[in-house]
Order: structure tokens, then C-alpha cells, then sequence
């Protein structure tokens, strides 16, 4: 089967074509970093307004690049949750017109699956599985006992991992995203603060961020008004040690207590250099689980995954009509029980 895919919930516009749910046939992606970054975020009005002007080409794009026509499709598929609703709408609306105009079943997708799905454009997935999902809004371990069911059995308490990245990454002077430059900076460095590690040794698989961040900032504002210079290096990788080593040790807890086929990293911040290694060591230990990373290319939000996603839920035949609307703080459970049918 074909599906055409849509992502379009925060600061990528991308569309994609993808076969029998493993296969890229084609992953557009226009991203918008640059028109957000003067406002070190994004602008929820700007977001939308790109993705009106870019939404189209990327479709025809899309078919071209696959070199198909709409009537190969099999169905179209489209993130409808959860991220900013202004955004969402236009990949929403977009995805509606195509399956009503060429008469294809419309399938609705969590953006967060397609993150957990991105893994499957590379190996199939195998459950039980768990996944690590941690990006710019999330950062939560999901327990996949068989297909089509996910279930959240730890979340961050406040920020998201790669939000805090974002936030600390100002403070060094750092564009938006920051994420991956912060990366490259801590593997110059050294861990020389010992930040917090919040919630480390809780019996529980939740996160929390906000702390790291706030003590991370305190000592950056402490030093500047003592006018001592701290190597930006060492903050850096002191700051994500402190990240990993809380990731990675919830993570080996769950798979602890949740013996799985395969440990699934995804979201923007699954490219991290040290969080890759990290896990790739700590699964040593595991030798029944496999580690998929999400390669470097299908970690930021993109087409191709809500399309992985969206092929398993079309051999689920959860489809939706002309009715789905957005919904910006879609929660994910249990896929296969959704309302949306
Ligand atoms: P969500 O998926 O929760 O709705 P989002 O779609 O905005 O949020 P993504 O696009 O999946 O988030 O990920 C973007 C985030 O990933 C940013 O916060 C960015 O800083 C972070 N990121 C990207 N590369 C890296 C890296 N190498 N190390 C750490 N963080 C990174
Ligand atoms: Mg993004
Ligand atoms: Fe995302």
C-alpha cells in the first residue's frame, strides 16, 4: 500500500510518501527554524502561515519525488495532535481535502507515535517494546505490550528534555534550537558543576527537568555578576550529563520491570550524541532487548513517520471522516480504544 502522510504541528511543513509503512518513497520537509529563530521560539501565528505557503508545493513535491500520481495512493494519513492548533489545522485541513477529493480513507495520527513509528522505516518493530520518547515537548517512556497500544507509564513533571536544552541553550547565547549545538559543546567539555539529577533515585519512572534548568541558570547569573567567566564547555556537559544519566537510568529501571523485545529511541533530542552512547552501553546489560536509535534524519518531527505510523493504523482500520478536527493536547493512551474511528 501507498499512504500520503502530513505533519504539520509545529515549525515543519512536510508531507511524504510511504510504502507498505517501511519504505520512503519520498519525506519532504520544509522547515521554518529560520523565521522562528529572531524570537528564540516559535511563533505559533508565523508557524501557521508558513504552512499555508508551503503546504502544496510540498505535496506535489512529495508525488513527484515518489513518482506517483493520487490515484496510486492507498490512503492518506495526518498528525492531528498534539502541538499548536493553528499549526496542526493546516496539515489537518490539507490532508481532508486530498482524501475527499480522491475518495481515500483518512487516518488520524499522534505525533508522538510517529516519533515511536520513525524506528520502523529501519527495522520492524517487535513487542513487546518500549519506547523512549523525548523531543521538544515530550519527554515520556511508553510501554508498547502489542501493537497499537501504547501505554505512558512515566512523564516529565514539567519541562521536556529538549525544551530545557532550548531554555539553558539561550543562556549560552545559543540560537533556537539549541539542542544539537549544546550537544557538540558538552563533548568539548567536562561535567565540573554537578547539576542536579532530579528524581534519580524515585521509584518511579517520571522526569522532571525544571530544577536542572533553574540551577543551571542561577550559576550562569551568579557568575556574571561576580564578572567570573565560566568555560561555556563545561556547562554544557555538565548540564547534559545531568540529562542522561536521569534518562538513562529511569530508562534501564523500566526495562527492569518491563523485560521487552525492543528499547525504541525517538523525538529531536533521540540525535543526541550522548544519549546515543549512553544507551548503546546500558543495553549491554539487556542482551534480549535490542536498541533502535531513530537515525539522526527521521529524529525531527517529519512526514515519513506519522506515515509509519499512520500504515499500522490502517491495517488496524482506524480511520476518521471529514469531522477530525485538531486537537492540541491530544493524549495518548491506548491508540486502538481512540474515539476517533
Ligand atoms: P513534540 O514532538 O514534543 O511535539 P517538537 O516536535 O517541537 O515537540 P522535535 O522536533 O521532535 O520536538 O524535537 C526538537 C527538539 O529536539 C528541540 O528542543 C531541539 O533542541 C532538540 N534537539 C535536536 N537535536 C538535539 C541534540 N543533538 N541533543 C539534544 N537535543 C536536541
Ligand atoms: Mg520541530
Ligand atoms: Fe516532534
Amino acid at each position: 500500500n501507498l499512504i500520503l502522510s502530513f505533519e504539520t504541528s509545529c515549525d515543519e511543513t512536510s508531507v511524504a510518501v510511504i510504502e507498505n509503512g517501511d519504505t520512503i518513497l519520498s519525506n519532504i520537509v520544509a522547515t521554518q527554524i529560520k523565521s522562528h529563530q529572531r524570537f528564540g521560539g516559535v511563533v505559533p501565528e508565523v508557524a501557521s502561515r508558513h504552512h499555508i505557503e508551503q503546504i502544496t508545493g510540498c505535496i506535489e513535491d512529495a508525488l513527484a519525488r515518489a513518482n506517483v500520481t493520487y490515484d496510486d495512493l492507498s490512503a492518506v494519513a495526518v498528525t492531528y495532535g498534539p502541538g499548536l492548533v493553528g499549526a496542526l489545522l493546516i496539515g489537518v485541513t490539507a490532508a481532508k481535502a486530498v482524501a475527499w477529493a480522491h475518495q481515500l480513507p483518512l487516518i488520524p495520527v499522534n505525533h508522538l507515535a510517529g516519533h515511536i513509528y520513525a524506528a520502523r522505516l529501519v527495522e520492524p518493530i517487535e513487542f513487546p517494546a518500549m519506547a523512549l520518547v523525548v523531543s521538544g515537548g515530550h519527554t515520556e517512556l511508553v510501554y508498547m505490550p502489542v501493537e497499537n497500544r501504547f501505554e505512558i507509564i512515566g512523564e516529565t513533571r514539567d519541562d521536556a528534555a529538549g525544551e530545557a536544552y532550548d531554555k539553558i541553550g539561550r543562556v549560552l547565547g545559543i540560537n533556537y534550537p539549541a539542542g544539537k549545538q549544546v550537544d557538540e559543546m558538552a563533548h568539548q567539555g567536562r561535567d565540573t558543576f554537578h547539576f542536579p539529577r532530579a528524581m534519580d533515585q524515585d521509584a518511579n519512572f517520571d522526569f522532571s527537568f525544571s530544577g536542572l534548568k533553574s540551577a543551571f541558570i542561577n550559576t550562569v547569573h551568579h557568575a556574571d555578576q561576580i564578572h567570573e567567566t565560566l568555560n561555556k564547555n563545561d556547562l554544557a556537559a555538565s548540564f547534559q550529563q545531568a540529562v542522561v544519566d536521569v534518562l538513562a537510568d529511569k530508562t534501564v529501571r523500566a526495562l527492569h520491570e518491563y523485560p521487552v523485545k525492543q528499547l525504541i529511541v525517538g523525538g529531536g533530542v533521540a540525535a543526541n550524541k550522548g544519549l546515543r552512547e549512553r544507551l548503546g552501553k546500558e543495553l549491554q546489560a539487556f542482551p534480549q532487548t535490542t536498541l533502535e536509535l531513530v537515525p539522526l534524519s527521521l529524529c525531527g518531527d517529519n512526514a515519513a513517520m506519522i506515515g509509519a505510523a499512520g500504515e499500522m493504523l490502517y491495517r488496524h482500520q482506524v480511520f476518521t471522516d471529514a469531522t477530525l478536527n485538531a486537537d492540541p493536547g491530544l493524549e495518548f493512551d491506548w491508540l486502538g480504544d481512540s474515539p476517533v474511528k
